[in-house]
């Protein structure tokens, strides 16, 4: 497997420029000879078919929902990072890149970070064009608040609707495309493979999910923007259709995933309360900004009213281990600390599985109206779902699977180990190493999207020349072939069992052994199991219906199968990384005061797996990291 990560020379800070200077450029008139198939309308998706579109090549985009602006990006919350240093707090491209970094556990690429923090200030720019109303101070600027890991300002937000906002603007200038012919947009249509002719991807298979027509769509290249995969719990933040199928059957074709382990889970969501939830609810890691994180100091006291728990008897366990980040301690850190006090039996709430957060202070010092104008859709969200006031007493929440670091390994040019398949937004492993800090996924998709992808894309595209395959060549006949005959044998099984029951179960063993912590024994016991429910899937699972027409259960157990194969890679990598770092946290390797224990020696490397078969032991191989701007060091949040 090739893993040159094509990072060009020179100082960090003249990486990208020199980079886009020595690329190949497509000349305004050649670019309608280029199809290109976008797979996602995401933040990542969408934003670079819109500007794909505009460039002039010709994008087909699909999405499984029925409209873009379903994607999921539609469910960011608290806000978008950029370095304008509007705050003149000491902000900066390079403390960006610091933050970032030094957040992502030292497990992330120098260059790609860097070029994410210059692109960030030209996002906020774009969007601000496109009408995405961002949150102003009183005299007109732009309103800024902090996130977890930085002790400056430098997140944009629109209340807690950041990723709504943003979408829209992404969806206006798609639409624009959409109506001037450059991009045709195929919604309901779910991607169920990848066709590679000559070594190169040339195209997909989709299911139309409306109609259950199984069709091939032929290209000069293939970008992929299909998201995260955190559904792998069951239980996530995200939504319930996430998944991984794009990205494990581009996997399959050989493209490489890199660090599968690495997941994120957020500490502020709302805990869980019964067995028949399908999803759990975030709550923005910017109320961190004014809400104060606490349990109480003893065990008797947990299921007390918190109203009546006297402040001395109040354990303010983020301040208090860490006095210069506090509330806003990185995530990986605070859930961890979040697990730590409910393991010791300070856990609130009926299940024992939450901490308060707490917003009496700062309704003292600033007034309700004042919260509510920064989070008044947050807390009207918390009051529907748990019937609680949180501007009367305090939040409850709880860490849960959030964000997947991990993902399709891309070089510099956000290309795969199969050349012409680009990998963007949370669907690649690129910028954010071990742990992602809070208001920079937004930033990622859409400096992907906006301002990289289509430069590095048109590279690929100059080098190989105009010439998408016939779609009725033998690669597609033979990859329609197998998805139909993988849909076949998924309505074949006639079991008892719904796709869902197995995928609860999944999602349950991999929040036990491969969850917020993670043990030797305990990963090995999950590659046993895993493997037997698979099995048991593909004996006993039963789809009512059939393929011809909108089948729900159908695109369910589908998404279910790959995440069944999926799991037992993540095991796997998690077992191999013997170290803590970030989101991975092996109980094994931990300081004497509970925290992360890397071991640069032996892992400073991303780890990139090599399919080799349904159930067999995965190939790593390992692109090493090198640190020539930042050194590296143990992260000190105190
Ligand atoms: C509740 C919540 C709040 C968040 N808040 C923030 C925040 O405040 N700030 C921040 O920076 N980040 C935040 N994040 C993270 C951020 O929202 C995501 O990482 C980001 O939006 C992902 O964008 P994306 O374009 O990569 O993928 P998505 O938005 O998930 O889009 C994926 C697209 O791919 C399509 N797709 C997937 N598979 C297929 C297939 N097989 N065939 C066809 N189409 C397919 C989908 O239809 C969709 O269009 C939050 C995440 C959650 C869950």
């Amino acid at each position: 497997m090739n893993l040159e990560s094509k990072i060009p020379q020179g100082a960090i800070a003249d990486k990208w420029d020199n980079h886009k200077f020595s690329i190949k450029l497509v000349n305004p008139a050649n670019r309608r000879k280029y199809r290109i198939i976008v797979v996602g309308s995401g933040l990542a998706g969408g934003s670079v078919a819109a500007t794909l579109g505009e460039l002039g090549y010709r994008v087909q985009c699909f999405c499984y929902q029925d409209s873009p602006r379903r994607a999921h990006s539609i469910a960011a919350q608290g806000g978008i990072n950029a370095a304008k240093n509007y705050q003149n707090d000491g902000d900066s491209v390079y403390r960006l890149f610091y933050d970032t970094v030094k957040g992502g556990d030292f497990r992330s690429r120098e260059a790609n970070v860097y070029r994410l923090a210059q692109s960030s200030a030209n996002i906020i720019d774009q969007c601000v064009a496109q009408g995405v109303p961002f949150a102003r101070e009183y005299g007109g600027f732009l309103a800024n608040r902090s996130f977890g890991g930085a002790q400056v300002s430098r997140t944009f937000y629109a209340r807690g609707q950041t990723g709504q906002q943003l979408l829209l603007g992404a969806y206006s200038a798609l639409s624009q495309q959409i109506g001037a012919g450059q991009v045709e947009m195929y919604n309901r249509h779910e991607m169920l493979d990848l066709v590679v002719v000559d070594g190169h991807a040339k195209g997909i298979i989709t299911r139309n999910l409306v109609s259950g027509e199984i069709e091939s769509w032929s290209a000069d290249a293939v970008i992929l923007a299909t998201g995260g995969y955190s559904t792998v719990f069951f239980l996530s933040t995200n939504a319930a259709g996430c998944n991984v199928t794009a990205a494990w059957r581009a996997h399959k074709h050989g493209a490489g995933f890199a660090n599968p382990c690495y997941t994120q889970i957020h500490p502020t969501c709302i805990p869980q309360e019964g067995e028949h939830q399908s999803k759990l609810t975030l709550m923005s890691e910017s109320l961190r900004n004014d809400g104060r994180v606490w349990v109480p100091r003893n065990a008797e006291d947990a299921q007390k009213d918190p109203l009546e728990i006297a402040a001395a008897a109040r354990d303010y366990y983020l301040e208090r281990k860490y006095p210069s980040f506090g509330n806003l301690a990185p995530r990986d850190i605070s859930s961890r600390s979040a697990k730590e006090v409910c393991d010791e039996g300070l856990g609130v709430g009926r299940t024992g599985f939450g901490v308060y957060l707490d917003f009496a202070d700062a309704i003292e010092r600033l007034g309700q109206p004042a919260i509510a104008e920064k989070y008044g859709n947050l807390f009207e969200m918390y009051e529907r779902i748990t019937g609680e006031n949180a501007y009367q007493r305090p939040m409850r929440i709880y860490p849960a699977p959030h964000y997947t670091m991990g993902g399709l390994w891309v070089d510099y040019n956000l290309e795969t180990t199969i050349p012409g398949c680009f990998v963007l937004g949370e669907a690649n492993f690129s910028d954010h190493g071990a742990n992602r800090l809070g208001a920079s996924a937004l930033m990622q998709g859409l400096a992907d999207g906006y301002f990289i992808a289509p430069y590095t894309v048109a590279d690929y595209l100059a080098r190989e020349g105009a010439g998408a395959p016939d779609p009725e060549g033998p690669a597609f006949r033979e990859a329609e072939a197998a998805v139909r005959d993988r849909i076949g044998r998924l309505l074949g099984v006639g079991g008892k069992r719904s796709a869902r029951s197995f995928h609860i179960e999944l999602g349950r063993i991999m929040w036990e052994y491969c969850g917020m912590a993670r043990n030797e024994s305990g990963l090995e016991k999950a590659l046993e199991l895993i493997p037997q429910l698979r099995e048991a899937f593909w004996s006993d699972v039963n789809i009512p219906g059939r393929d011809e027409y909108l089948n729900i259960e159908l695109e369910r157990a589908g998404r279910v199968a790959d995440l069944l194969e999926f799991a037992e890679l993540m095991c796997h990598d998690a077992l191999d990384r013997k170290e803590s770092c970030g989101g991975h946290f092996r109980e094994e390797f931990q300081t004497a005061e509970g925290e992360a224990l890397r071991d640069d020696e032996a892992y400073t490397h991303v780890s990139v797996w090599e399919f080799q078969g349904v159930g067999n032991v995965p190939v790593k191989h390992r692109e090493d990291l090198e640190f020539e701007n930042v050194e590296l060091a143990v992260r000190n949040y105190k």
